[in-house]
């Protein structure tokens, strides 16, 4: 059987919770005392899980949630740094290498269908990532096809095009 009640404690009342079953004493943590409860025992298990810093506040505090205390977690900055650091989450930067020109390169397709100029509706753009280095190539449509095929005749008279920087 639970009851509460006040007791002064070094020289501040607060509320009790007697658990006459188990001879238990916890106190109701007061709202305004939430977070610098939990960040307390937070930094007092070095910055464990959600369990951990519970079961410290059980030990003091009966009225403290479980979702109080992950959301707290949840907005501490170490412990985000920490799991972006060792999580699953971590993303892998590689950036790509060209050593020479026309060993790797960007095709993108641009659309300029609301402002067609005759037939050509698209610019193709190829751009070498050696040295940025790009050819444009205006295009009726974006078919496999006919990308391919423009594509081609730049790769076959690479010597003739003009090619200009960005
Ligand atoms: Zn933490």
């Amino acid at each position: 059987m639970f009851f509460s009640t006040s007791l002064e404690v070094g020289g501040i009342n607060r509320l009790i919770k007697l658990d006459e079953s188990e001879n238990a004493i916890t106190y109701v943590c007061p709202y305004e005392d939430l977070y610098d409860e939990i960040h307390q025992a937070h930094l007092k298990v070095g910055h464990g899980g959600v369990k951990i810093t519970e079961k410290e506040l059980k030990k003091i505090f009966s009225n403290i949630s479980h979702r109080q205390i992950s959301l707290f977690i949840s907005f501490c900055c170490f412990c985000s740094e920490k799991n972006t650091k060792y999580g699953s989450k971590r993303v892998v930067v590689k950036p790509l290498i060209s050593t020479e020109f026309m060993n790797r390169g960007q095709l993108d397709l641009m659309d300029f269908q609301t402002m067609p100029d005759g037939p050509f509706k698209w610019i193709m753009d190829y751009q070498d990532h050696h040295n940025k280095l790009s050819w444009l190539c205006a295009l009726a449509s974006k078919f496999a096809a006919e990308v391919a095929r423009n594509l081609i005749d730049f790769l076959k008279h690479l010597k003739h095009i003009m090619f200009y920087r960005i």
